[in-house]
């Protein structure tokens, strides 16, 4: 294939049609360069379209004018000493210190609008973490605006996966994508072309000089005069990729959208792209639904996890990612099986106090039905019904009430960090006991919102070979790029930020590069 003639011709060829890579396509093309950006499925967005939208820029001027004090130090204490050694220093500063520049630069376009929601950062018990956070999301408008392009648009997942119709206000990643889209619709001189799967880099002299791409079937050649910016998410749809890099957790329970399948990542592995993280995802306890899928949920208003012991074996009221982390350790030693239980009471009726499984949950009766919740009027019978010893599954919850009553889990410390009571009540404790029968159980999985492990790039969102140079014309961003924050959740944000703030440098160092 690769000694056939160029089908097209760009300067900055995108792959994917994420926040980084439509990122990277505005500012490339807002710098003059000609921009073809290659998208798998057949809707633009990819798992950004799914999410809050939100982004961990510290300092960023949205922020500002809200009156928020932070210092570019405290965060970049904070940040270093969450990620710590894991992953380079020059990297971890370019990130931190090329969010506020982005805002700046995004915001001289109408078509960019942000506000702050608040949120508090993961790791609340580390040095400057703030619990405001340093978190802002895009300016929700109404559908109408996008006109057509609302059609290109991946929809939000509740009408993706349970049918519901689309909302007629767009928030969150629908409006993070909508309005990137909107912007790069006015670039003369962007193409946008869907169905369309990068799966093999062209080399020419150690640099990459533009890639193949399968649309409709066929084999394209497109040249990048400039370079090739891989931002196609990770490889968490990718049965096969999991398995060989030992990524915990099943396809079947990842939030990526199907066209996240690792191809891009492979083709730069595949012409000596060296890789960094390749067993990380961003986890989460997922609800388990009666289709068999376990899906990324937070918000408890209530209930504890516990294992096979029918002990407690976390705070449940922690970051999604730490819970995650300590579903994974406590498989690998042997204390848990999948389904693992919640363990609730009747105070909220029989739906597990569960606020957000971002996927919505099915009629009550279909868990029951399937054996994913069980309801008893004792502890020691719902014991019986999840497989774990009675007696402990009782003396778990002794303990935990008696805890709830001097409002201090001393075995797990839930409800001690900002995060754990962000979504308490006001008035109310992230410890609720668990005393109003009959006594109920759902079960739950382990889900991810995507891998994380990827490219190895330097400062410049240049891809690294194994000897740690970089490959001209060939750069990444987002989960396609081995993460800056390493083995942690820094905070909300952190993933979609990652993703935009490399875009940025991406399409920032093409633009300065010669032709
Ligand atoms: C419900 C939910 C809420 C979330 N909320 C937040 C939040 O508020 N803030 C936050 O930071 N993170 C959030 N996340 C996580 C975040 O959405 C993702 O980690 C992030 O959006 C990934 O961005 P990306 O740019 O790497 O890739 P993606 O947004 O996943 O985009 C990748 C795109 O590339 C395409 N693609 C893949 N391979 C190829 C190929 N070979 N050729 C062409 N195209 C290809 C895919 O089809 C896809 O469209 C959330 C996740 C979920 C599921």
């Amino acid at each position: 294939m690769t000694e056939s003639l160029w089908a097209e011709e760009c300067d900055v060829l995108v792959v994917g049609s994420g926040g980084g890579a439509l990122v990277g396509a505005y500012v490339a093309g807002h710098e003059g360069l000609a921009v073809t950006v290659v998208e798998a499925t057949d809707k633009f967005g990819g798992t950004t379209a799914y999410s809050g939208g939100g982004m961990w820029l510290p300092c960023n001027a949205v922020l500002r004018r809200a009156g928020d004090n932070d210092t570019m130090e405290a965060a970049r204490s904070y940040f270093r000493a969450v990620v710590g050694d894991r992953t380079p220093r020059e990297l971890q500063d370019a990130f931190l210190d090329n969010g506020a520049p982005l805002i700046d630069y995004l915001e001289r376009d109408e078509h960019f609008a942000f506000e702050v929601l608040p949120w508090p950062d993961y790791f609340g018990l580390a040095p400057e973490s703030r619990a405001g956070g340093r978190h802002i999301v895009p300016l929700g408008m109404r559908g109408s605006t996008l006109g057509d392009l609302r059609d290109e648009l991946r929809p939000p997942l509740p009408t993706e996966r349970r049918g519901h119709p689309l909302p007629r206000w767009v928030s969150g990643g629908q409006a993070l994508i909508g309005r990137l889209l909107l912007a790069l619709s006015e670039q003369p001189s962007t193409t946008l072309y869907r169905n369309s799967v990068c799966d093999e880099l062209v080399l020419e002299n150690g640099a990459v000089v533009g890639a193949v791409v399968v649309r409709d079937g066929k084999r394209t050649k497109i040249k990048a005069r400039r370079g090739v910016l891989i931002a196609s998410g990770g490889f968490e749809n990718n049965a096969e990729m999991r398995k060989r890099w030992g990524v915990p957790g099943d396809t079947k329970d990842s939030m990526g959208p199907g066209g996240n399948m690792g191809a891009a990542i492979s083709a730069a592995i595949k012409i000596g792209a060296d890789t960094d993280l390749m067993g990380e995802a961003w986890w989460s306890p997922g609800i388990t639904h009666p289709d068999g899928t376990s899906t990324f949920s937070l918000w408890f208003t209530g209930g504890i996890f516990v294992n096979d012991a029918g002990e407690r074996f976390t705070n449940e009221s922690m970051a999604y990612d730490r819970i995650g982390r300590d579903i994974i350790d406590a498989v690998n030693d042997g204390s848990l099986s999948m389904p693992y239980w919640m363990i609730y009471d009747d105070r909220e009726g029989e739906v597990p106090p569960v606020q957000a499984s971002n996927v919505p949950m099915a009629e009550s009766a279909d868990y029951v039905h399937t054996g994913l919740r069980h309801t008893a009027d004792t502890l020691e019978a719902l014991a019986a019904l999840i497989g774990v010893p009675g007696p402990a599954l009782e003396a778990t919850v002794e303990r935990f009430n008696k805890q709830a009553e001097i409002g201090t889990d001393e075995d797990f410390h839930r409800g001690e960090e900002a995060y754990d009571k962000a979504f308490v009540p006001e008035g109310g404790s992230a410890l609720v006991p668990i005393s109003q029968g009959p006594f109920h159980a759902a079960a739950f999985g382990l889900s991810d919102l995507g891998t994380k492990g990827g490219l190895r790039t330097d400062p410049h969102a240049r891809v690294l070979d194994a000897a740690g140079s970089p490959i001209p014309g060939l750069y990444a961003a987002g989960n396609s790029m081995a993460a800056v924050s390493g083995t942690t959740y820094p905070g909300g944000g952190n993933p979609i930020a990652a993703s935009v703030v490399f875009g940025y440098l991406a399409a920032l160092d093409m633009a300065g590069g010669k032709d």
